[in-house]
Formats: structure tokens, sequence, C-alpha cells
């Protein structure tokens, strides 16, 4: 199996080719500042008690404390934990947020917990990470499988643990518990907002464009949705169990497919039992073909990994918009690139999420609760000032996007540390 942190590493250096940074920062860069791992012993229903393994990866906090999503998944290891951080780190400073990168998790398959089981296993995860978290210290948030419910378990117990309400410690909150109005769709709208930018630049996509999306969970379901709203045709959509594909190519309404898949209910209130393949009007198809229709866009919205060495040649999209963290691989990005396919890269295209978190964080510091409209007219400048600089700068040392935001975090990142306002000890 490839190594997500091997291919996140040549990513690296890759751009440090093209981005005049010394050795010495780049070589600070290969490795984790800290990984922590756990054993996470939980109560079960029946009276046992079952170990899980957890993870926090605290990659660098040259620009602000760490700051990443805790994954609930069974491929969750500590491969992918460390390449998820070093991400984050990219993404923080390629979008100018004043934040680290971090990322962690839980080996599991959350859906065969209760609810009782899920919340024990989600505060077992702040008590042992607890002396390494804190609003200025590392700001964990949602991912795959976490969702506001339990980012609402995890801040309550650190508060507890705290012995004060600290609400900046966690973001991607429910509102009641200090979140914010719009993060939960900012990841989606970061993402919509750049695909309408490269609009402008680009003359590979135009209005009506034809879009398939690989994931139908927080990020693809919004992103879905805010595309279809915006005029674009979403032909097909897909989940952990298949996907469905519109024939006739006029496109889905994705509010309809979600409520179809929510109509078989929640397990414990808390994951969704349904899947996109109960919409019955549509053809099914595999995660495989989604990727590979004949599409304007396709948008990878699920795990790392998907577009490879080994199907990057039935690639047919025109423009990649990676909301997915890590989802193609080196040598798949190199065959794109040279057949003239624009990948947005994930840590330009769902930066929504961490810029959406940084202004739930700043809210909650200044004790302060902004409108949805506040939230988003502070979110756009921020998603779209960053596409703007990669973009130029992708267009002045011709080189893909990728490699441009990578050369921008690995500047932001340099500067700081001459600065001086590292905060490594
Ligand atoms: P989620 O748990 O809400 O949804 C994940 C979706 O992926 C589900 O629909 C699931 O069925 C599907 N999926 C899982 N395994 C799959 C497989 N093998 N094939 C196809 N589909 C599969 O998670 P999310 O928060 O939407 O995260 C999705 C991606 O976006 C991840 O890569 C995550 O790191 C990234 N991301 C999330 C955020 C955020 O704010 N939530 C921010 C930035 C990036």
């Amino acid at each position: 199996m490839s190594s997500a942190f091997k291919n996140a590493l040549q990513q690296l250096e890759r751009a440090a080719a093209h981005s005049g940074i010394r050795p010495e920062l780049v070589a600070r860069l290969r490795q984790p500042m800290r990984t922590l791992e756990f054993s996470l012993p939980v109560e079960m229903d029946d009276g046992s008690t079952k170990v899980f393994h957890g993870y926090r990866v605290q990659y660098d906090n040259t620009l602000g404390a760490f700051k990443g999503g805790v994954r609930f998944h069974e491929q969750v290891d500590l491969d992918e934990a460390k390449a998820l951080a070093f991400w984050m780190t990219m993404k923080t400073a390629a979008v100018g947020v004043p934040f680290g990168g971090g990322k962690g998790g839980v080996t599991v398959n959350p859906k065969q917990l209760s609810r009782g089981e899920l919340e024990r296993l989600s505060r077992a995860w702040v008590r042992a990470a607890f002396p390494n978290l804190g609003p200025d210290v590392d700001v964990p948030a949602p991912d795959v499988n976490t969702n506001p419910q339990i980012m609402a378990w995890m801040a309550d117990e650190y508060n507890r643990l705290a012995g004060r309400p600290t609400p900046a410690a966690f973001t991607g909150k429910p509102i009641e518990a200090g979140g914010a109005r719009g993060r939960e769709t900012s990841t989606a709208y970061g993402g919509v907002s750049i695909l309408e930018a490269l609009t402008k630049h680009s003359r590979k996509l135009s209005p009506g464009a034809t879009v398939a999306i690989q994931g139908f969970g927080n990020v693809g379901f919004h992103t879905a949705r805010l595309l279809h709203a915006a005029g674009y045709k979403v032909v097909a959509v897909s989940d952990s169990r298949g996907g469905i594909y519109d024939k006739r190519n006029g496109g889905m309404d994705p509010e309809h497919v979600m409520t179809r898949k929510r109509e078989r209910g929640m397990i414990d209130g808390v994951y969704c039992v349904g899947t996109v393949c109960d919409s019955a009007n549509y053809q099914r198809i595999s995660n495989e073909q989604l990727l590979e229709l004949n599409v304007d866009v396709l948008v990878p919205a699920a795990l790392e990994g998907v577009i490879t060495e080994s199907n990057v040649e039935r690639i047919k999209a025109r423009v990649i918009l990676e909301m997915a963290n890590g989802p193609t691989t080196p040598t798949a990005d190199e065959q794109l690139f040279e057949r003239g396919v624009i990948v947005v890269p994930d840590i330009l295209a769902n930066a929504g999420g961490v810029a959406g978190s940084y202004l739930e964080w700043e809210q909650n510091r200044r004790k302060e609760t902004w409108s949805e409209e506040q939230f988003f007219e502070k979110l756009r400048p921020l998603m779209l000032d960053a596409f703007e600089a990669i973009w130029d700068l992708s267009q002045e040392k011709k080189i893909d996007l990728r490699t441009a935001a990578y050369v921008q975090a690995l500047k932001r990142i340099s500067e700081g540390i001459k600065k001086g306002v590292s905060s490594r000890a």
C-alpha cells in the first residue's frame, strides 16, 4: 500500500526546488515536531472494556497553535495522521491563517459503536490528549466521521478537565456550544468560491459545467448543494457504498439525494444509515467508475489516494477540485499536469474548513456571536485572496497550483522563523 506521508514528502521536495528556501527548513519539515499515541480504554455497553488506538500529530507551530481535525476511521494510523498533519501545516500557511498544523484520530469503525460508546470514546481521546491541547496550543476540529455532536462531547470534556468554559479549544462545535454559524458549510463554500474564481481565469470551465463528486458527507454534500445552486450540473455522487449517475446529464438535486439517504434514519442520532444509492431514479455506478466519468469537474471529497498511477490515464475531467485531503498521488499529479488538467490542490480547495475554524476560534476568543452573513463576509476574501495569490504565482513561475500553494506556504513559514514568531520550544 502506498504511504500517504511518503506522497506528502514528495510534494514538499518538489515545491522546495521552486521556493528558494533554505535546506534546513525543508529538513525541519520532513518530520513532525511531536507525535502522540494513546491507548484508549472504553467501557462498552455490555460491561466489557475495549482498548482503542488514538493519535495526535503536532506537525509544526511556527505560525500559531497546531490546528487540524480528528478522524474516526478504520484506516487511521500514524502514517496517515502524519500526512494529514503535514498537509494542515501547508494549508494554514498557504491561506495565511495564524495556525500551524496537526491531525489526530482513532482507528475505529464508529458506526459499530452505540451512541454511549461513541461519546465515551470521544471523551477518552480528549482525556489522553488534554495536556497537549488548548486555544493557544492545539485546536482540534471535525474530520471524517467526527461531526458537531462529537465536537460537543470533546469540548465538554475539555471544559470539565480545564475547570472552566474554554470554547476556543475546539472548532466545528454546534452553535449552542459556541460554534459559528456557517462553519459547517465553510469547507464547501471555500471550494466553490475558488472554482468560480478559476472559471474567470481559465477557459476550461464555463457556466453549467458537469461535475462528479466522490464522498457525500459534510464536504461532498455541501459542495454538491452549492454547485447545484450556482448552476453547475451535478451528474454523479457517491459514498462508501457506491455511487449514482444521472444518465440524462441534466444533473441531480443533491438535496433530494440527501433526503432519500436520510429517510432510512440515523444510527443512534449520530450517523446517517442510508446511502446515496437509495435514490432509485439514477444509474448505479461504482466509486471507481465515478472517478473516470467524462465530466468537466471531478471533486474527490472522501479519502486520500484515489487518483493514482493505476487510474490516472482514464481520468477524463478537465478540472479536479480536491476537497478531500491527499486524493492524488504525486505520479498521477505529474501526469495530470502534463495533460493540462487543472488540479486545484487540497491545501487550497478545502482550506475553507480551517479558515472557517479560524473565524469560529476568533469569535470565541472575542466572546462575540457573528451572524452567518458576517461569517461569510469574512470567509470570502480570505479564500479569494489566497486563490489569486497562488494563481498568480503559478502563472509567474509556470508551475502547477499545488507547487505554487506549497511555495507560498514555505515562504510564510520561512519568514515566520526569521521573524522569530516560532513558538517551537
Ligand atoms: P464525512 O465523514 O462527513 O464524509 C465522508 C464521506 O466519504 C462519506 O460520504 C463516506 O461515505 C464517504 N466515503 C468513505 N469512504 C469512502 C470510499 N472508500 N469511497 C467513497 N466514499 C467514501 O467527512 P468529511 O468531513 O466530509 O471529510 C471528507 C474529506 O474532506 C476528508 O478527506 C477530510 O479530511 C476532508 N476535509 C474535511 C473538512 C471538514 O471541515 N469536515 C475540511 C477540510 C478537508
